[in-house]
């Protein structure tokens, strides 16, 4: 039976690999939501048993993500002033491999109570095993040739190994007959049949813990009222609550969420292209955008709205709410928020986050006026997937543009026209006087121009716009030219008009 918890305590723990996967993000944020809902705290453990799995400087760079995002931890880690990871909370240590004693503790107890015993087997025997096993077409399982031993042979062979300076493992020992129920808050109640489960190693021969005591020891002593991970650990639960059962603990509750899975219902994984959060972000992605996809990643408002901020998930997050069957990861629509978010948010601020990727091109932002920045945004900001996407698209607006002659021709005129448009464009903008550079006073003053001279507007406005851009594809020559003059000035507006009939010559 599950207790009714005095406080909501839930938990992060992730392994410390080196970068945040998409679907650790999501455990994370639902984690994060159902605890900020319910006043409740959020835990960050570091499950670093493996430790052939430890990255250096992991647990910086999951702080650095999640700080950035805005997910919180009340016990566990954080970064201080100095960007330094620090402890805090009165259940640590909250890295596992500072608990072996404890692990150590309950795997004795356990073997004690009968419920898990010493395995001596090596890699040899346990290989041939599975290879029969496999040849009767046969889960893999342990045989469990060691839970037949008497406790004196036992004893011998512990001696045996002590001598030979060996460890030997504790394995689970699964009850024989019967089942286990695993109640959960979103699959309901699902049996497990003891038969089909394996005496798993609990405690390796380096003294470490496997996943499974280790899970399950933390939850206890952090105080885990709710346990929210991915799907995947399910089958792993009754094995769970069979070690609670045996150490006459009260397990958590139990929310699993479901799996991620590509577009073609392949699973998401590391290689399935790009699915750690730091690339997102660091490809333009924003925040804001990027929570708000992946909290429907398995969760879903039942009602309309799409558009949610952290504050607005807080407040509607309900476990109740989170779908059983698998959540497609679907980048079209990551991309359809990401440009919605950039579209809404004040220019000032996305002119900032801008600016790294201006940098990234080489281009020295420090050396324009803000206003000119915030122009040239304005006038992508619309069209823009992800941030990264602004360095090329504007780079004209920070040095002259590279093109071949032909992009000067429009499409019903000739070399001799557009050279003949581009001398007199060039009187045009001479003759201008500073005061009317301004869009709509340009736009005026162009057409003007355009119906005095009795031309076609493409034959005019097609080779100035190659000029000043270099690209097929722009916005337009009013605002282009507008904008440039703000940044550059008249000089330069002649300048490129120059160029054009030079290249013409
Ligand atoms: N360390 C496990 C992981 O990396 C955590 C599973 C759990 O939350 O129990 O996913």
């Amino acid at each position: 039976m599950a207790h009714t918890h005095p406080e909501i305590r839930t938990r992060f723990a992730p392994s410390p690999t080196g970068f945040v996967h998409i679907g650790s993000l999501r455990t994370a944020l639902f984690a994060f939501l159902f605890a900020r809902k319910n006043s409740g705290k959020l835990i960050l453990r570091i499950e670093d048993t493996d430790q052939n799995r430890f990255v250096e400087g992991a647990v910086e760079n999951l702080l650095k993500v999640m700080q950035h995002l805005g997910i919180n931890f009340d016990e566990g880690f954080y970064l201080d002033d100095q960007g330094k990871v620090q402890e805090k909370g009165e259940k640590g240590p909250y890295l596992q491999s500072q608990r072996l004693e404890l692990y150590k503790k309950y795997a004795l107890e356990l073997v004690e109570k009968g419920s898990a015993y010493y395995c001596f087997c090596d890699e040899q025997r346990l290989e041939e095993v599975r290879k029969e096993q496999i040849a009767l077409k046969k889960p893999p399982m342990y045989d469990r040739l060691c839970r037949k031993l008497t406790p004196e042979e036992v004893r011998e062979k512990l001696n045996e190994a002590k001598a030979q300076g060996k460890n030997p493992v504790i394995r689970q020992a699964i009850p024989e007959g019967g089942s286990t129920l695993v109640p959960d808050l979103v699959y309901g109640e699902m049996t497990y049949e003891h038969r089909i489960l394996d005496d798993q190693v609990i405690l390796k021969s380096d003294g470490f813990p496997t996943y499974h005591l280790a899970v399950v020891v933390d939850d206890h002593f952090m105080e885990i009222s709710h346990v929210i991970r991915g799907e995947e650990w399910i089958p792993s639960t009754p094995k769970h609550i069979l070690l609670y059962q045996a150490l006459g603990w009260a397990p958590p509750e139990f929310a699993h969420v479901p799996l991620i899975l590509n577009p073609d219902k392949s699973k998401l994984s590391k290689r399935q292209g790009d699915v750690a959060v730091e690339d997102f972000l660091s490809k333009g992605y924003l925040k804001e955008a990027l929570i708000n996809f992946v909290a429907f990643l398995g969760w879903n408002p039942k009602t309309d709205q799409e558009i949610f901020s952290l504050q607005e998930l807080i407040e509607q997050f309900d476990l109740k709410k989170i779908n059983k069957s698998a959540a497609i990861f679907d980048l079209a629509k990551l991309d359809w928020l990401n440009s919605l978010y950039i579209r809404n948010k004040p220019l000032r601020e996305t002119v900032a986050l801008a600016l790294p990727f201006w940098e990234l091109l080489g281009i020295n932002t420090e050396s324009y006026p803000k206003e000119y920045l915030s122009e040239i945004l304005t006038l992508e900001k619309d069209r823009l997937k992800k941030l990264s996407e602004i360095g090329e698209r504007t780079k004209y607006f920070f040095a002259q543009p590279e093109y071949e002659k032909e992009l000067l021709i429009w499409k019903k005129a000739d070399a001799n026209d557009a050279s003949h448009k581009l001398q007199k464009l060039y009187e045009f903008f001479t003759n201008l006087p500073e005061g009317r550079f301004q869009k709509t006073s340009l736009e005026e003053e162009l057409k003007k121009f355009i119906g005095q001279n009795g031309f076609d507007n493409g034959s005019v406005l097609w080779p100035l716009r190659t000029c000043l851009t270099g690209m097929a594809a722009s916005p337009g020559p009013f605002e282009v030219a507008a904008t440039l003059f703000i940044g550059l000035g008249k000089t330069e507006i002649l300048k490129r008009i120059k160029i054009g009939i030079d290249k013409l010559a």
